[in-house]
């Protein structure tokens, strides 16, 4: 069994959204503790991440043959892949009197489309070497309602669900499927509409019950572990990581 420092030592993976924020600290975290990995991000900011072992591809998740591409590029280059983490993600806020259909499509392909692409994908690579483990990163917005963001919550929803359906289908090929109920993490996710969503997430993260937002790297953490084999028997759970904001407090 591997220990946490290598838990992931001689695997492949490949990370979307992986320019900012959560994806990046997972592709960072993954190849620090052994793996191999491609980064993917419509940002071509995701090149920064280059160095041996670490390959960025700069592609959008929604466009079609960005998934076979990226998948092709992890196995022509690891000779495998191992781990998919579908972490591409964005939000619009927008009541839904105001949203048109360009606006809740375009959230709905970013967030549910572009998981379900890349996991056909992966797991046309994985299904041979009968392993494999993939990680969605969903919300706590999977599950609770907040004004004005009802494409986000949908698309979150939705994407557990795909979690769970596909890791019964997976699994039988013995991959992995399972997600991350993210809580508030400081990242750039609400800057393209406001003007400091670093801090509206921070202060947000103070209603949970641990008092603070997360830093990227707590949930990198759980993200390495769920890839890992260290994670065997979990199979499509949608593990909670919000400081406790879910929890029905009496
Ligand atoms: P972020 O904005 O820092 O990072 C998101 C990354 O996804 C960016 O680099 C962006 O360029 C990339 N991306 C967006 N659309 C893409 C596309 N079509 N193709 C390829 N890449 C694309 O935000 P983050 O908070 O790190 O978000 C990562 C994930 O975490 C998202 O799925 C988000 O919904 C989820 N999440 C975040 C929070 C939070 O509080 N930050 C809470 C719950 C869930």
């Amino acid at each position: 069994m591997n220990t946490m420092v290598n838990e992931v030592e001689g695997k492949a993976a490949l990370v979307t959204g992986a320019a900012s924020g959560i994806g990046r600290a997972i592709a960072e975290l993954l190849h620090e503790r052994g793996a191999k990995v491609v980064a993917e991000d419509i940002d071509p900011k995701v090149e920064e991440l280059a160095r041996d072992g670490l390959i960025p591809l700069v592609a959008d998740v929604t466009v079609d043959g960005t998934a076979e591409k990226a998948v092709s590029l992890a196995v022509r280059s690891f000779g495998k892949l191992d781990i998919l983490v579908n972490n591409a993600g964005r939000i619009i806020y927008k009541p839904i009197v105001e949203m048109t259909r360009q606006d809740w499509n375009w959230q709905m392909e970013t967030n549910v489309t572009g998981a379900f692409l890349h996991s056909r994908e992966a797991m046309k690579a994985m299904v041979p070497n009968k392993s494999g483990a993939i990680v969605n990163i969903a919300s706590y917005a999977s599950y609770f309602a907040f004004k004005g963001i009802s494409a986000y919550t949908a698309s979150k929803g939705a994407l557990a669900q795909l979690t769970r359906t596909q890791a019964l289908e997976a699994i039988e090929h013995g991959i992995r499927v399972n997600a991350i109920g993210v809580g508030d993490v400081v990242t750039n996710l609400l800057n393209h509409f406001m003007e400091d969503g670093r801090a509206f997430l921070a202060d947000h993260g103070k209603k949970a019950p641990i008092g603070r937002a997360a830093d990227a790297k707590e949930i990198a953490e759980i993200a390495a572990f769920l890839a890992s084999d260290r994670a065997s028997f979990i199979v499509g759970s949608v593990v909670m990581a919000d400081g406790g904001m879910s929890v029905p407090i009496g």
